[in-house]
């Protein structure tokens, strides 16, 4: 049909070791990209420099190594990028389609309440829209009294310019059409008065920057996509394809998440656990037989082989990290 070669990427934040839910996202890119003959990239979301830290951003370049799953071309590292996405602000912020927010969170949530919104899980209803009325006088008086903003996307301004958009899904069964409907998301951050981005902006500049054709992630960005979609259109940037893919839980059905220090790449490492086997349970995930928690565990015990590490023969694997690795350990719950 086409024959633009595929690109793909895994786009980690380094707040944290790699679990095998990356690894499960990592490999949905890779086999894509090596299996097409086309290019598999990397990239680093670190644009939250407070959560950051060069010590995991080594660790998820040598884990990925450790698994075989080598990427092609430089590492990209979002904080190096601030330029670019300064440069699409500019241009959203010209075409009108953004608004300054001074709401707190707290101001938020109370608003959502008083306009009959359920109480219990505010963060999950899109901004009420308090500050998109606001007029230019109050607006400039505010900048300059050095209050906290963010900056967010006017999206029946957008959705006005832009007129309905679609993307193409690739899902089980096929190429699948897939029509935008941004409004559950609302007016969302694209970005903070110190910050010239947000997880948004900057993932949309980022694939059309790195010419990404297939974004592989997790279903849980699934409705991310929608509003990335209205930003593409706002940019002029080109559209990939995507596929969103299930998570891996536990046997409790708990997503993996950071939090889970016994299912980081790390200490299944520490504990003797292959590459090839750490790939089979991520790749069986894929397949909709997600290991259990207790069966991982069972595993991590039975590995035991401590120093396996400590052989020669791991990749790319830099010294300093031992010394990393032993002095986060238990730091974060
Ligand atoms: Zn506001």
């Amino acid at each position: 049909m086409t024959s633009e070669p595929t690109v793909t990427r895994f786009a980690p934040s380094p707040t944290g070791y790699l679990h095998l839910g990356h690894v499960r996202s990592a490999l949905e890119g890779w086999r894509a990209a090596r299996c097409a003959g086309g290019r598999f990239l990397l990239r680093l979301e670190d644009i939250d420099q407070t959560r950051c830290r060069d010590e995991y951003a080594a660790a998820i370049l040598d884990d990925l190594a450790w698994l075989g799953l080598s990427w092609d071309g430089p590492v990209r590292k979002q904080s190096e990028h601030f330029d670019d996405y300064r440069n699409a602000l500019d241009r959203l912020e010209a075409m009108g389609v953004l608004y300054p927010c001074f709401c707190t969170r707290r101001e938020i949530q109370e608003e959502i309440a008083r306009a009959g919104g359920a109480p219990h899980a505010p963060s999950e209803l899109p901004y009420p829209g308090t500050c998109r009325g606001l007029g230019s006088r109050q607006r400039a008086e505010k900048q300059r009294s050095g209050i906290d903003y963010a900056l967010r996307l006017d999206l029946a301004r957008a959705l006005a310019l832009t007129g309905p958009l679609d993307w193409v899904e690739e899902e089980g069964e096929g190429p699948c059409g897939k029509l935008a409907d941004p409004t559950s998301l609302g007016d969302v951050v694209l970005a903070r008065k110190d910050v010239p981005t947000s997880y948004h902006l900057a993932v949309t500049v980022d694939d059309a920057i790195q010419g990404v054709t297939l974004v592989t992630r997790g279903a849980d960005l699934a409705t991310a996509t929608h509003v990335h979609r209205v930003l593409q259109a706002l940019l002029d940037l080109p559209t990939p394809r995507y596929r969103h893919h299930a998570l891996m839980t536990d046997a409790d059905g708990r997503r993996l998440s950071k939090r889970d220090r016994a299912l980081t790449i790390r200490s299944m490492r520490e504990s003797g656990i292959s590459p090839a086997e750490i790939i089979a349970r991520a790749a069986l995930a894929g397949e909709g037989a997600a290991p259990s928690g207790t069966e991982i565990r069972a595993n991590l015990n039975r590995g035991g082989g401590e120093d396996r590490l400590r052989h020669p023969g791991i990749p790319g694997r830099p010294g300093r990290e031992v010394h990393a690795a032993g002095r986060n350990r238990g730091s974060r719950g």
